[in-house]
């Protein structure tokens, strides 16, 4: 099978806790604060390695997570950031956030990276709660926990060939002759018309991706909707193996009709290198037909190839061919501009209050959620201090506002508080 789109985990990893301590020296009863600060999470990024091209990888491993920040320590030590790690995809991987849909990137260049999770930053230590009026504080925040994210990754194989020819000519059935040796024909969901890629092995070192582009030129009579993503790909294919029906009753019309239909389709298309072949020679009706093709057509293409997905006849030329005319042929020119969303900022310090049950209440806001998660709640201190952001951002009057009352559950991200 082959795999065009996955969806996979990533996290970036957790901040180191900030530590508790205070100097120790002889004589000295309550030395001043020295607990360290945690180190921050690693980053999970995506990064284009050219020698791959498929994401067959990810049928074994669907979750990535960065390496942990180390806590902070006593003596103002701080602890070590977390290793980032890098996750290798093929280039032209698409990249969405499963939950909002949006585009997060595309990869297309060697070695380009993409941020895909940030590591949670480190938990402050108590030293850096020391203020004029607080001398000793005895609380450390929590590290942050890493970005937790689901994405999907859709690879758009850049086709290097493109069948055409007329219904029937063979486009399929050869398309699934030459890439079955490695079957990598996968649907694309772009259209109706099921357009097909496939990724042909030549040998060890030669291979290049040929798409059915009939579906294309089929569907252009009945008005199909073409995705464009689709229409990308066949503009973006370098080379044409124009298909002629060898059981037809006129190949040399057909050849022409082709042609004329690609020019009327998208002159680019049509002024694509070819190389021609009439089909089905396993048949005695298409050998017979070969020498007179070749004939009446001779001025116009030199070498027509007689071939059988059948039979395998003339398959190996054909892909020989195919191989050194690609070679031959300048790789890819302009590209395209390359499009990145990024999906529109969010101010972190939002919040948003939502009733969730009589008595229940529910806290929605990026920032205050993470600092729910760094505060130690074993700590009446940390717990004293939470308390006093909740007023500073203003959360706690909103509460109020939106009619939290005495002993009613306030819940802010996995945390519970008693509204006192
Ligand atoms: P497409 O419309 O161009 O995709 O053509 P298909 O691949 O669907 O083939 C049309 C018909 O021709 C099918 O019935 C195939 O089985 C048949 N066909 C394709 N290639 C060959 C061949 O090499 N030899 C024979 N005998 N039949 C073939
Ligand atoms: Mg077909």
């Amino acid at each position: 099978m082959f795999i065009d789109q996955v969806v996979i985990q990533v996290r970036g990893g957790d901040g180191g806790h900030g530590c508790v301590s205070f100097r120790r020296e002889k004589y000295v009863p309550l030395g001043g604060p020295n607990g360290g600060n945690g180190g921050a999470g690693g980053d999970v990024y995506l990064r284009v390695d050219p020698e791959r091209n498929t994401l067959v990888q990810f049928a074994h491993q669907q979750r990535f997570e960065a390496e942990s920040g180390a806590n902070g320590e006593g003596q103002g030590k701080q602890g070590a950031k977390g290793a980032d790690l890098y996750v290798d995809v093929p280039p032209g991987c698409v990249v969405r956030d499963v939950r909002s849909g949006d585009v997060l990137g595309d990869l297309t260049e060697p070695g380009q990276t993409l941020l895909v999770a940030k590591g949670g930053r480190g938990g402050r230590g108590n030293e850096a709660f020391k203020s004029p009026t607080r001398q000793a504080p005895r609380f450390a925040e929590k590290g942050a926990p890493g970005e937790r994210l689901r994405i999907e990754l859709e690879l758009r194989l850049l086709a290097d060939v493109g069948l055409v020819g007329k219904p029937n000519a063979g486009k399929s059935t050869l398309l699934s002759r030459i890439s079955a040796a490695r079957p990598k024909i996968g649907d694309y969901p772009f259209t109706t018309l099921q357009p097909h890629l496939g990724v042909v092995q030549v040998d060890d070192v030669h291979s290049f991706v040929a798409a059915d582009i009939p579906g294309l030129i089929e569907g252009a009579h009945e008005g199909a909707g073409l995705g464009h993503e689709f229409l990308r790909h066949v503009k973006r294919t370098r080379l044409l193996e124009h298909l002629l029906d060898g059981m037809s009753m006129d190949p040399v019309t057909d050849y022409a009709e082709i042609n004329h239909e690609l020019a009327a389709y998208d002159p680019e298309l049509a002024s694509k290198p070819q190389i021609v072949a009439l089909t089905k020679q396993d048949l005695p009706d298409s050998r017979e037909m070969l020498p007179l093709v070749r004939e009446a057509l001779g001025d116009q293409v030199p070498d027509i190839l007689g071939i059988s997905a059948v039979s395998g006849h003339g398959m190996s030329e054909l892909l020989h061919r195919i191989v050194d005319a690609l070679a031959a042929l300048p790789e890819e020119e302009a590209e395209e501009p390359l499009y990145v969303f990024r999906p529109a900022e969010k101010d972190p310090r939002a919040f948003e209050i939502r009733r969730v049950a009589e008595d229940c209440y529910r806290v929605i806001g990026q920032e205050i959620e993470r600092l729910a998660a760094m505060t130690d709640w074993s700590n009446q201190e940390a717990i004293e201090r939470f308390e006093r952001i909740l007023v500073a951002r203003g959360i706690s009057e909103a509460l109020e506002q939106a009619g939290v009352t005495f002993g009613d559950t306030v819940r802010i991200g996995h945390y519970e508080l008693e509204w006192q």
